[in-house]
């Protein structure tokens, strides 16, 4: 078997975090399987590797950047390389340029494209243990990209697709993925078994287990996912195409403070003016959530939107600077508001599944600002302050605590 795993930051944070990871990787090598392991950054280095950058230059370019933040994640692979040794396995330890996994240039946000395999076969056909780095890659001039804050799970699944492993294993700091964030939420529970859509709206809605892009290419790819501890044995949760175990409506339940809702008011009522909106803060790269358009009196409408919150004083920014000032009153920004989720990928087929999360949030006297839906999601957002109320009375009203 060819097993691909996936250990965080925490998983190596330190020498004995370092060892651990060494003897379970060690643990399936014995029995006879090919090990591909690919390692984050240890601990908190990536942020300090940003607090250092920041110190010399408040305005780093983004090469360097990256090409700093890659030291972090070579580190942890040669390291680990050296414990391995030191309990007697032969290991080696590649970077994303050794390896040639081959991304697009956009520098802190570059995509994986193709990854040679050669010489990781290579490796293993000497019966070593191989040892990626997780969050980089090179562009077509062999400069170093990283995929963004988070990445090494897409490592590991892009590696696991090109290798056509038969597992892969991403290890964390929590025992799998859970119906709410624990931390928030204390009924939450851990589940056996979730779709890759659910995972993806998750993941998307600021869950934190794994990075959206890895849980995208797990599904383009079919690669099955297993999210567990890598401090204890327990069972984790397997990300895959369909459910079989769990015939819940609702999966999951998740917050996410990082909002901010952008209103642009008295906007002229005329066609294309969406358009504009719209298509000025997209060739800015601004990724627009929850969009609400009030009905148009008097000539005018207002329409609102959230944004993340740290690319809410840019929004404003690119608006005042570039749309006709001509077109409308003011612009008014809230960064107070959190978005409060329900995923289930059996929303499909059960209705009145809103409904009950607007019930809930009525009957705990939390008001909506704002709704979307897609066809497995209903979002809400609120007031900060009642984020976390919010989210356990929904996650009450679904019954998520019970097996
Ligand atoms: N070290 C990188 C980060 O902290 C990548 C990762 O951990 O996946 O974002
Ligand atoms: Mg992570």
């Amino acid at each position: 078997m060819l097993i691909v795993k996936k250990f965080g930051g925490t998983s190596v944070g330190d020498k004995e975090r370092i060892f651990n990871v060494a003897r379970r990787c060690i643990e399936d090598y014995k029995k006879g399987h090919d090990v591909v392991v690919v390692l984050s950054a240890m601990g908190k280095m990536t942020d300090e590797l940003i607090a250092k950058a920041k110190d010399i230059n408040p305005n780093p370019s983004k090469r360097e950047m990256d090409m700093l933040f890659t030291t972090g994640e070579q580190t942890s692979v040669a390291l680990m390389a050296m414990a391995m040794d030191a309990l007697g396995v032969p290991a080696v330890s590649l970077n994303a340029f050794q390896v040639a996994m081959h991304s697009t240039n956009k520098y802190g946000n570059a995509r994986l494209k193709r990854i040679d395999t050669e010489r990781i076969h290579h490796e293993l056909d000497q019966r070593k243990i191989v040892l990626v780095t997780g969050f980089q890659g090179i562009d077509h001039y062999n400069n170093y990209t990283t995929l963004g804050r988070g990445g090494s799970d897409t490592t590991a699944v892009a590696l696991a697709a090109a290798l056509r492993a038969d597992a892969c294993e991403i290890y964390t700091d929590v025992e799998g993925v859970y119906t709410a964030d624990p931390r928030k939420v204390k009924d939450a529970r851990k589940l056996k078994e979730i779709t890759y859509n659910e995972m993806l709206e998750l993941a998307t809605l600021g869950a934190g287990v794994l990075h959206n892009r890895s849980v995208e290419l797990a599904k383009k790819h079919g690669v099955q996912l297993v999210v567990r501890s890598s401090l204890n044995t327990a069972e984790g949760t397997t990300v895959k195409e369909a459910t079989s175990m769990e015939e819940k409506v609702v999966s999951g339940v998740a917050g996410d403070k990082n909002a901010a809702r952008i209103a642009v008011m008295g906007l002229h009522d005329e066609p294309g003016i969406a358009f504009k909106l719209f298509n000025l803060l997209a060739r800015n790269n601004i990724n627009v959530d929850i969009i609400l358009q009030s009905v148009g009196r008097d000539g005018t409408k207002d329409i609102s939107f959230t944004v993340t919150e740290d690319s809410a004083d840019e929004t404003v920014e690119v608006i005042k600077n570039n749309f006709p000032r001509a077109k409308y009153k003011e612009i008014d920004v809230e960064t107070k508001v959190a978005k409060v989720s329900v995923v289930g990928a059996g929303m499909l087929a059960h209705p009145g599944v809103a409904a009950n999360m607007f019930q809930a949030l009525y009957q705990h006297d939390i008001n909506i600002r704002m709704i979307s839906t897609s066809e497995i999601r209903v979002t809400v957002l609120v007031n900060e302050d009642d984020m976390e109320k919010a989210m356990n009375a929904v996650h009450e009203a679904y019954g998520l605590q019970e097996a």
